[in-house]
């Protein structure tokens, strides 16, 4: 039997039986954790208030086993909300849908229970932090992280030279398949001609240039999103048959 204390954001809450819940938290130094908050639901329990999505709390873990993914969830004993980001997030309707999407990201790249992710860790509460604050308009930064929790599990997008050859850019043709722009002579089937608006709006959501970002026309913003939501999910989909293939 083991405790442990890390910090971590908490993903989602799961009802458990009459007044318990399961929360997955993605922490800072274990990955993504799930563990049994006993009693939070009951009206007159002081424990696990504000154990919510977007809350970013510091928490003690009771486990059975030698390490958090044993055979039992372990149980959060101790809890303290360090920042409640929801409260920023979860009363404005981009915020909240924008804040959702990133939650639901940051569990999918993060598939190994237990397995450290501190990249992804800390893009999400830079993320969050930057939502609930309101410091650009929320899709931006939903976009933003989503291109780079891309990057750091190794899905880095090109939006300059050649995906496929490496030729310098600018480069017009847009793949998901091949990664981001090619060349003319790379050009796969299924690419697409994005405005170059587009392309250095998700070059600059890349880098972290928010001057050029918060500056973008709407149309190419609308854009961006498209390219990204596609990119999403070309890798989500191939994340989760490649895990249906493993399990066979
Ligand atoms: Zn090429």
């Amino acid at each position: 039997m083991s405790l442990f204390r890390d910090d971590g954001i908490v993903l989602r809450t799961q009802k458990l039986g009459e007044a318990d819940r399961i929360i997955t938290l993605l922490t800072r130094g274990h990955g993504r954790v799930r563990a049994v908050a006993r009693g939070v639901r009951r009206t007159k329990s002081k424990f696990g208030a504000g154990l919510e999505p977007f809350s970013h709390a510091d928490v003690q873990f009771f486990a059975r086993g030698s390490d958090l993914v044993g055979r039992s969830l372990p149980l959060c004993t101790q809890t303290e909300i360090i920042s409640p980001y929801g409260n920023g997030i979860v009363t404005d309707y981009a915020r909240y849908t924008a804040g959702t999407a990133m939650l639901e990201t940051a569990e999918r790249f993060t598939e190994n229970e237990g397995e450290p992710a501190v990249q992804q860790y800390l893009l999400l509460i830079g993320a969050l932090r930057t939502l609930s604050r309101g410091e650009h308009e929320p899709n931006l930064i939903l976009d933003a992280f989503l291109l780079r929790s891309l990057a750091v599990n190794g899905y880095a997008p090109s939006f300059e030279d050649c995906a496929k050859c490496g030729i310098h850019g600018p480069n017009r043709h847009f793949s998901v398949a091949a990664g981001g722009v090619v060349c003319g002579d790379c050009r796969v089937g299924g690419s697409v001609v994005p405005s170059s608006e587009a392309i250095a709006l998700l070059s600059a959501l890349l880098t972290g240039d928010w001057g050029y970002a918060d500056a973008c026309e709407a149309r190419h913003v609308r854009e961006g999103s498209g390219l990204v939501s596609a990119y999403l999910h070309w890798h989500l989909e191939r994340g989760l048959r490649s895990l249906r293939y493993v399990e066979k």
